[in-house]
C-alpha cells in the first residue's frame, strides 16, 4: 500500500512520507534519519514505502519525533520502533494517550534537539493535548536558509463539551481551552517561512506538491501562511465556545426549580425534570450519623419548622421531618437516592458542596455511580479543595461573589474549571474573557429577576441556575424565533 500522497522532497533535507489523514516527516541528517510523527497502525508500511521509495535505509531511522499522544500521530510508532530501534520523544503528560512503546525522551519546553546538523527547537504548546509540542528547524535551498514550523495540535474539535463527556476518563481539563489561545498567541512569534502541518489539509500538502519542480518557486515556501493559519485555530476555538452556549445552554433548576416545588426533595427534582431542564442543581450536607443528605440552609427552622440543623440529627431522624413550600410538603432526600433516581438522566448536575470536610465523600459518591461525565461539583473555593486533591477527575465550579486576577490565578493553580459570580458581576467582556482562559462561566441570580436572568444567556454564559426555568425557555423561545 503506498501512500494516497506519494512521498517527496519537500525542501531541503526534509521529506513528506505520511497519508493524507496523518502526515509524517522525514529529516535527512548525517547522524541518521528523523521521523516526526507516525500515524495509524498502518501507516508503519506507508512510511516504510516511502521512505525507501525516497532511496533511504528504514533501518537508519534513529530518533522519532511526536507532537502529541494522539493515536492518529502516535500509533504506528511501536510497530516502527520495532523495525529500527529509533529512540522516541513525547510530551510527558500525552503518555496516557498512546500505546505499544514507552518514550526514551520526555521533552522539556525550549528543548533544542540536535541531530547531525539540524537543531529542532521543541516549544511546548499544549490545548489539543496536555503535552503538545511544536517544532521548529531551519533547512536549506538553493543556498537560502528557510525556517520550518507546525503547530503540533492545532484542532479544537477535541475541546468540546462533548467530547469531554464521550472520553471522561481522559480526565481532560476545560482550562486546555485557556491553554490552547495562550499556545496560539505564543506561536505568533515564531517566524515561520515553511509552515507543515501534522494533517496535510492543514498546509495543503497535497496541492502544493503537484506543483513541487513544476514552477521556479517551491510552493511550500510562504512566510505569509502561518499567522493566517493560527487566527483560524483561535477562531474555530471561539466558534465552538459560541455555539456551546446556544446549543448546550444548561437551565439548572435551582434546588429542582425551587420557586415550584419544596426545594431539593425529590418532588421538585421530578417537576423540574417534567419542565424539561437539562440541568438540575442541589446541595449537600451531612448528617450526624454520616449520611449525605440535599439540603441547603445552616439551620432547618425557614424548610421545615425544626431546630438545628442537618448534622444534630441522624437520617433517621430527619425523615420524621418534612421541607414545606408552596402548600406542599415533602422528605429531605439523601444524595445517594437521588442519584440512583436521575443520575442516568441526559442532564447535567451541579452539586453544591455545601458544609466544610464532606468534599471527598460526595466525590466518591459521584464516582461511585459513574455520573462524573456530567456533573459540576460546585462550591466555595475552600469546600472545592479537597475535592480537588482526592478526585482530580471531576470537573469542579467556584462559586464567588465577584472575580478578580488573584481569584482567577488560584483557580488556574488549582485546576478549578467553573468560575461561578453573581450575574450583576458579569458582562459580555467578562464572558468573553473567562472563556478565553478556558473557563465554564455562569452567573448566580438570587433575586431572581427576569431581566438579569435573561441577559445571563444574551451575554453567553453557559448555563445558569433558576428557581422558575419557564423564565429562560420563554425567553429562549422568542430569542430563535428572531434569530
Ligand atoms: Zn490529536
Amino acid at each position: 500500500m503506498i501512500s494516497d500522497i506519494a512521498p517527496f522532497k519537500l525542501a531541503g533535507n526534509l521529506y513528506f512520507v505520511g497519508t493524507y489523514k496523518a502526515s509524517s516527516h522525514l529529516l535527512v541528517t548525517s547522524e541518521g534519519l528523523v521521523l516526526m510523527d507516525t500515524g495509524y497502525d498502518y501507516n508503519a508500511e506507508s512510511i516504510k514505502e516511502g521512505i525507501e521509495a525516497l532511496g533511504f535505509d528504514l533501518k537508519d531511522v534513529k530518533h522519532i519525533l511526536h507532537s502529541h499522544g494522539h493515536y492518529d500521530h502516535t500509533d504506528a510508532t511501536a510497530e516502527l520502533v520495532r523495525l529500527t530501534g529509533a529512540k522516541t520523544y513525547l510530551g510527558k503528560e500525552d503518555v496516557k494517550y498512546i500505546k505499544g512503546f514507552t518514550p526514551d525522551v520526555y521533552y522539556t519546553d525550549g528543548d533544542v534537539i540536535r541531530i547531525g546538523e539540524t537543531e529542532i527547537l521543541c516549544l511546548h504548546t499544549p490545548g489539543h493535548t496536555e503535552g503538545t509540542y511544536s517544532f521548529f528547524f531551519n533547512v536549506e535551498e538553493d543556498g537560502k536558509i528557510y525556517r520550518v514550523g507546525t503547530f503540533g495540535g492545532a484542532s479544537a474539535n477535541q475541546l468540546k463539551k462533548d467530547y469531554y463527556r464521550n472520553h471522561f476518563a481522559e480526565n481532560r481539563s476545560y482550562l486546555l481551552r485557556g491553554q490552547f489561545y495562550n499556545s496560539i498567541e505564543r506561536l505568533k512569534s515564531e517566524h515561520v517561512d515553511i509552515f507543515i502541518g501534522n494533517h496535510s489539509w492543514q498546509n495543503h500538502t497535497r496541492e502544493k506538491a503537484e506543483f513541487l519542480g513544476k514552477t521556479d518557486k517551491n510552493p511550500f515556501v510562504d512566510p505569509t501562511e502561518w499567522l493566517p493559519f493560527l487566527e483560524r485555530c483561535r477562531e474555530s476555538m471561539d466558534k465552538i465556545t459560541e455555539n456551546e452556549c446556544r446549543t448546550q445552554f444548561v437551565i439548572y433548576a435551582h434546588r429542582g426549580a425551587c420557586g415550584h416545588a419544596p426545594e431539593n426533595t425529590m418532588m421538585a427534582f421530578y417537576n423540574a425534570v417534567r419542565m424539561g431542564v437539562n440541568g438540575i442543581e442541589t446541595d449537600v450536607k451531612k448528617t450526624k450519623d454520616g449520611v449525605l443528605v440535599l439540603f441547603h440552609d445552616s439551620t432547618l427552622e425557614r424548610l421545615t419548622g425544626e431546630e438545628g440543623s442537618i448534622s444534630d440529627y441522624t437520617y433517621e431522624e430527619l425523615c420524621a421531618f418534612t421541607v414545606k413550600q408552596h402548600g406542599m410538603e415533602d422528605k429531605i432526600p439523601t444524595l445517594e437516592d437521588f442519584i440512583k433516581a436521575f443520575g442516568w438522566r441526559d442532564l447535567t448536575f451541579a452539586i453544591e458542596v455545601k458544609q466544610k470536610g464532606i468534599g471527598k465523600e460526595i466525590a466518591d459518591m459521584i464516582l461511585k455511580y459513574d455520573i462524573g461525565a456530567k456533573t459540576i461539583v460546585t462550591g466555595s473555593l475552600e469546600n472545592l479543595k479537597d475535592v480537588r486533591a482526592h478526585a482530580p477527575i471531576l470537573r469542579t465550579g467556584c462559586l464567588t461573589k465577584d472575580v478578580d486576577d488573584a481569584l482567577l490565578a488560584e483557580l488556574l493553580e488549582l485546576g478549578i474549571e467553573g468560575v461561578y459570580p453573581m450575574a450583576k458581576n458579569l458582562t459580555p467582556e467578562r464572558v468573553k474573557q473567562l472563556h478565553r482562559m478556558g473557563f465554564d462561566v455562569r452567573g448566580w441570580a438570587t433575586m431572581g429577576d427576569p431581566e438579569v436572568i435573561c441577559n445571563m444567556y444574551d451575554i453567553g454564559t453557559d448555563g445558569l441556575t433558576i428557581n422558575h426555568p419557564e423564565i429562560l425557555f420563554e425567553h429562549i423561545q422568542s430569542k430563535n424565533a428572531e434569530a
